[in-house]
């Protein structure tokens, strides 16, 4: 919700500050994470989907999920995802996404789909990935 200029003055103040360390940043603001981070971990209903460069989560999402987060960004066709988010009380069984997925399939109802490792240690736990 900040202006660009405040948000670019935060973004730089950060750089500086984690220069030479480790850092994690929780966001829902890819934009604000590909400019700082060089890995990002992508969560839905609380598991990592995909993980990889962030510049990789940003041009060539694997993920099903990654892929329609990154269509709903004002910059990419502000496309939403269908549906909304799973109650974590009782997550959908199989694949945490499926209810919302548009390429789900039988399989993805009833098994869990585990990480697989693709290219340059690319990640995603899809059962179209590999
Ligand atoms: S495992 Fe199935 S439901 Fe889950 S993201 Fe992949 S295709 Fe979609």
């Amino acid at each position: 919700g900040l202006d660009a200029r405040t948000k670019a003055e935060i973004v730089n103040l950060i750089r500086d500050m984690t220069s030479g360390r480790s850092m994690l940043m929780i966001t829902h603001d890819l934009a604000a994470a590909c400019e700082i981070c060089d890995r990002i971990a992508v969560m839905y209903a609380g598991e990592i989907l995909e993980e990889a460069a962030a510049e990789t989560i940003l041009n060539d999402p694997q993920h099903p999920y990654t892929q329609g987060f990154i269509r709903s960004l004002p910059s990419r066709g502000l496309h939403p995802i269908s549906g909304s988010s799973p109650s974590l009380i009782d997550p959908p069984s199989g694949c945490r996404f499926h209810p919302r997925c548009p390429y789900a399939m039988e399989v993805c109802k009833s098994e869990h789909p585990q990480m697989v490792r693709l290219e340059n240690g690319h990640l995603s736990r899809c059962f179209l990935c590999g």
